[in-house]
C-alpha cells in the first residue's frame, strides 16, 4: 500500500462541470468565476470575494492595492511557504520576519510590537497548515497603529476561530483581506488558483480592476454589448485572472466543504487518540479557540526521543507512507539568506544571518526540523489511516 501526502478529491461532479465549460465555448474568466466568488464569499461570510490565478498573486495584488511598495516594511513570518516572503519582495517592500508560536505555527503576537518600524505598511500573518493564528492579538496591535492586516489563508479554507464569543470562519474577513490558495496541496483545488475576501467594497473593486490589466471594460461586458466599446488601461497592472475551467472545478468541492472538513477533523481526532502516547512523535495541540481544517497533520519529534527527522521519514517511506518535513523558513533559503534581511528593528548577527542561521527565530527553525507531516486528506480510507498508524507503530526511538 502506498499512501500519498495528499490525494485531491476530484470526481465525476468536477469532470462534468469542467466538460460543460469546455462545451460552452467560454473558458476564460466569466460566469463560473463570478458564481464561485459569490459562493465562496457566502461560505466564509465575506461580502466580497475576488478570484485570482494563485494565492501568491492574491498576496501580491493585495499588498500593491494597499499601496505597499519600495522602501516599505511588511512584518511577516519566515516560517511559511516561500510565496509569503516572495509576495512582499514582488511589490518592492522588505519582509521583516518575526518568530512563530510553536503550538499554532503562526506569528507570535507578543513579538510584533518590537518588529514595527516607522516604515511598516502592513502585517502579513499566516494561518499555517490551516491552524488560525492569534488574530485578536494581531488585530489589536495593528488597530492601535493603524496598520492593515493581510491574512495569508492559503491553507485555511473552512478553518474556524472563536472571536468575540462566536465561531467564525477564516476569510470572514478579520483583517483587511484574506487570501486563499487552490493548489492541489490545499483542501480545495483548481490546479492553481486563489481568492481574496474582503469587507472593503472599494478595495474589492480595485482588486477586480488590477487583476485584469486595469482595463476599464471587462471582456464579458464587451462580448455582450450591442454597441462598439473601446477599453482603456488606467494604470500599470497584472493578468492575475482565474479561468472559468478552474472555477467550475472548484464549485462542487466548495459545495462539499462542510462534509470534507468534518471528515478531516474525524481523521485528525483518530490520529490524536492513536498517537497520544507515541514514544517518538507527538500529535499537534489544538487550542480551544480554534477548529482547524487539518490541511496538514504535523507531528513533533519528542525532545527525549532523539530520533532524526530523516530517519523517521525514511522509515515511513520504506513502509509506503509519504511524509514531509516541517514548513520551511524563508531566511534559511538562498533566496533570502544573502540579502541581509533583518529580523526586527536591530540587525541580526551578520555572519550568522548570511549562513541562514538567524538567532532570533528559534521556534521557526525548530518547527522545520522537528516536524514530520503525515498523510491526511478527506478521501482517506480507514484502511489507509490504519496503514499509516502501523508504520508509525513500528518506529523505534
Ligand atoms: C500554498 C501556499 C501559498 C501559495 O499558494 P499558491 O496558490 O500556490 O500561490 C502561500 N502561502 C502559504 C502559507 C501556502 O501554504
Amino acid at each position: 500500500m502506498e499512501i500519498p501526502i495528499v490525494r485531491p478529491q476530484l470526481g465525476e461532479a468536477e469532470a462534468r462541470a469542467v466538460a460543460e465549460v469546455v462545451r460552452s465555448g467560454w473558458v476564460a474568466q466569466g460566469p463560473e468565476v463570478a458564481a464561485f466568488e459569490r459562493e465562496l464569499g457566502d461560505a466564509v461570510s465575506a461580502p466580497h470575494a475576488v478570484a485570482v490565478s494563485s494565492c501568491t498573486a492574491a498576496l501580491e495584488l493585495c499588498l500593491h492595492a494597499l499601496g505597499v511598495g519600495f522602501g516599505d516594511d511588511v512584518v511577516t513570518v519566515s516560517h511559511s511557504f516561500i510565496a509569503t516572503a516572495n509576495a512582499v519582495v514582488a511589490v518592492g517592500a522588505r519582509p521583516v520576519f518575526v518568530d512563530i508560536d510553536p503550538v499554532t505555527y503562526g506569528m507570535d503576537a507578543r513579538l510584533v510590537e518590537a518588529a514595527l518600524t516607522e516604515k511598516t505598511r502592513a502585517i502579513l500573518c499566516v494561518h499555517q497548515l490551516g491552524f488560525p493564528c492569534d488574530l485578536p492579538a494581531l488585530l489589536d496591535i495593528a488597530g492601535r497603529r493603524g496598520i492593515p492586516v493581510v491574512e495569508d489563508a492559503a491553507c485555511a479554507i473552512g478553518s474556524e476561530i472563536e472571536m468575540a464569543g462566536k465561531w467564525q470562519r477564516i476569510g470572514r474577513p478579520h483583517g483587511v483581506a484574506a487570501c486563499f490558495s487552490f493548489h492541489p496541496r490545499k483542501v480545495i483545488t483548481t490546479g492553481d488558483g486563489g481568492m481574496i475576501t474582503t469587507k472593503d467594497e472599494a478595495l474589492a473593486e480595485r482588486l477586480r480592476l488590477l487583476r485584469q490589466h486595469a482595463m476599464t471594460v471587462a471582456s464579458t461586458l464587451r462580448h455582450g454589448s450591442q454597441r462598439v466599446t473601446f477599453e482603456s488601461f488606467v494604470e500599470p497592472a497584472y493578468n492575475f485572472r482565474m479561468t472559468d475551467v478552474q472555477a467550475a472545478m472548484a464549485r462542487p468541492q466548495l459545495a462539499r466543504l462542510d462534509q470534507s472538513i468534518a471528515t478531516r477533523r474525524k481523521l485528525a481526532l483518530r490520529y490524536r487518540e492513536a498517537l497520544e502516547g507515541h514514544p517518538v512523535l507527538a500529535p499537534p495541540h489544538e487550542p480551544s479557540w480554534m477548529r482547524g481544517n487539518f490541511q496538514s497533520y504535523p507531528l513533533r519529534i519528542r525532545p527525549e526521543a532523539r530520533s532524526s527527522q530523516v530517519k523517521i521519514m525514511q522509515h515511513l517511506l520504506e513502509c509506503g507512507v509519504a511524509s514531509r518535513r516541517g514548513v520551511g523558513n524563508a531566511h534559511m533559503e538562498p533566496a533570502y539568506a544573502h540579502l541581509g534581511w533583518t529580523c526586527g528593528p536591530e540587525p541580526c548577527d551578520e555572519e550568522l544571518h548570511r549562513k541562514g542561521r538567524c538567532l532570533r527565530l528559534p521556534h521557526s527553525e525548530a518547527a522545520r526540523d522537528d516536524t514530520v507531516m503525515i498523510p491526511l486528506f478527506h478521501g482517506m480510507t480507514q484502511a489507509e489511516q490504519d496503514h499509516v498508524l502501523a508504520a508509525l507503530g513500528s518506529l523505534r526511538p
